[in-house]
């Protein structure tokens, strides 16, 4: 049973939806829109796909607003044909976070039956208050009870675009901060802000160097909720580059030694940790994954770089990757250059592949076990990206703060810059250099925009290295 139930929207549609719902002679006002329902480990959440306006004789604005039949049969049938899910939205005319009225109540329960009857899926319902916070829940069926349906809230509401805008239901997810340990942060940016940092649900996928030094950092800013997903193995190679591991974490799962480290460092009064021993190529790891708002990519294989892609996507979750390169002299290994660049990736932005970060074929190569196969590696010019880079620990250090940084523009979005775009660094020059790319013409990524689990696109698969990796411990 899930327990947690979220709603997630593209920014330049939650604009499309504030402008019509929050008008400017204060009365009320409604919509319906269509969604793809998708199912993390834990939790449940929609994403809205397409607002369905209404047509002249739809509905009644009169301070607040009503439908007629014909309007719902007409959003029904759209989401029949699309395979999707309903949702109801309306407004109202004060700030911050809304609950129901009773009028309100009775409205989504008198449609809740027709629509789950004709979609199979539960109405959606979301009420915005007239500063664009919103609210929502799903009115689930009571298969126990026939015709009933229960009222479950979603914990938040996120916007993602440019910026990675959440609007929290206090009353599921409490904030969860400690204003003395945190006294230095709260002063930087205040307690609203360390309110909605103390509430996201952020996954860390790949705890080598960057994702274990990524860790202490969102630990020790206030982060309370983590999703770790590693398969690996700690080995003593690992210790010149890995935060919070030592010599006696030798042998033990990377999600197991981080989650004891992370422990220590928070400065939150309770941290939460979910631990996924998986790849995010494997289904369990994926569906891990589902259930956070925002995540770290801290691997450079093309397999899981093209799922992160995809995720970011389909499910309207924010990526943040990044990636080093070190040159050597093949001949007295000294050191020529060393770059390492962050981003995000996601609705409004270039993706992985158009910026040249995988490849589809080497991913293609790498979920069918090739880049394994050290046979199939010899006779190829193929040069895997982990085994042909070396890394430092102050590279790494850099590169998890860039990471960091990235990921506070998109949430804070200081002095209303949420969108920093491409950071290069040269560790040769000391300089940055920005870019600003866009997806090919072609690309399939930005077709797939909040398609969720209703896209049916299965790329994860089975994990060799992973299986392996777990047995052997
Ligand atoms: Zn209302
Ligand atoms: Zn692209």
């Amino acid at each position: 049973m899930r327990r947690d139930f979220s709603v997630a929207l593209e920014e330049t549609l939650n604009t499309e939806l504030l402008n019509h719902l929050v008008r400017s002679d204060g009365q009320e006002d409604l919509i319906f829109a269509t969604y793809s329902l998708s199912k993390g480990t834990n939790r449940m959440f929609g994403t809205l796909t397409e607002i369905i306006y209404p047509d002249e004789g739809d509905r009644e604005v009169h301070g607040n607003a009503e439908f007629y039949p014909s309007y719902l049969r007409h959003a029904i049938s759209i989401a029949l044909k699309k395979k999707e899910g309903l949702a109801f939205l309306h407004s109202h005319p004060f700030p911050g976070w809304q609950g129901m009225s009773p009028t309100d109540i009775t409205a989504e329960k008198r449609i809740a039956p027709s629509i789950y009857g004709a979609t199979g899926f539960p109405l959606l319902g979301m009420t915005t208050g007239n500063d664009g916070t919103w609210s929502a829940r799903f009115w689930v069926k009571n298969h126990k009870k026939k015709r009933r349906y229960t009222r479950k809230w979603c914990s938040s509401v996120r916007v993602v675009g440019n910026g990675l805008k959440i609007s929290f239901n206090d009353n599921v997810l409490k904030p969860n901060f400690d204003s003395e340990k945190q006294l230095r942060t709260i002063s930087a940016w205040g307690k609203d802000t360390q309110e909605d940092l103390s509430r996201l649900k952020i996954g860390i996928v790949g705890l080598g160097s960057v994702g274990s030094i990524v860790a202490e950092i969102l630990a020790r800013t206030g982060i309370s909720y983590f999703v770790l997903i590693d398969f690996d193995t700690i080995e003593k190679k690992n210790l010149d580059r890995t935060a919070g591991v030592f010599e006696k974490d030798i042998g033990k799962s990377k999600v197991d030694a981080i989650a004891k480290a992370i422990k220590k460092s928070a400065t939150s009064p309770k941290i939460t940790i979910k631990k996924s021993e998986y790849s995010i190529c494997e289904e369990k790891g994926f569906r891990n994954a589902l259930d956070c708002d925002l995540i770290f990519s801290c691997v450079d294989r093309p397999w899981p770089r093209q799922v992160l892609n995809f995720l970011s996507y389909a499910y309207l979750i924010p990526v943040i990757d990044g990636g080093i390169k070190i040159r050597t002299n093949s001949s007295n290994s000294k050191l020529i250059g060393a770059d390492w660049r962050s981003h995000i990736i996601g609705p409004g932005r270039v993706c992985l592949e158009c910026m040249g970060q995988y490849s589809s074929e080497m991913a293609k190569l790498e979920s069918e076990g090739f880049l394994d196969d050290p046979e199939y590696i010899e006779g190829s010019s193929i040069k895997l990206p982990s085994e042909f880079h070396e890394n430092v620990f102050p590279f790494s250090a850099h590169l998890a703060a860039m990471e960091v940084l990235h990921s506070l523009s998109m949430i804070i979005s200081p002095s209303g810059i949420s969108n920093i775009g491409e950071k290069i660094y040269h560790f040769v020059t000391g300089t940055i250099d920005s870019e600003r790319k866009e997806c090919a013409s072609n690309c399939f990524f930005p077709s797939i925009i909040s398609k969720g689990d209703a896209l049916n696109l299965v790329l994860v698969g089975r994990h060799k290295k992973a299986e392996i990796s777990r047995k052997g411990r």
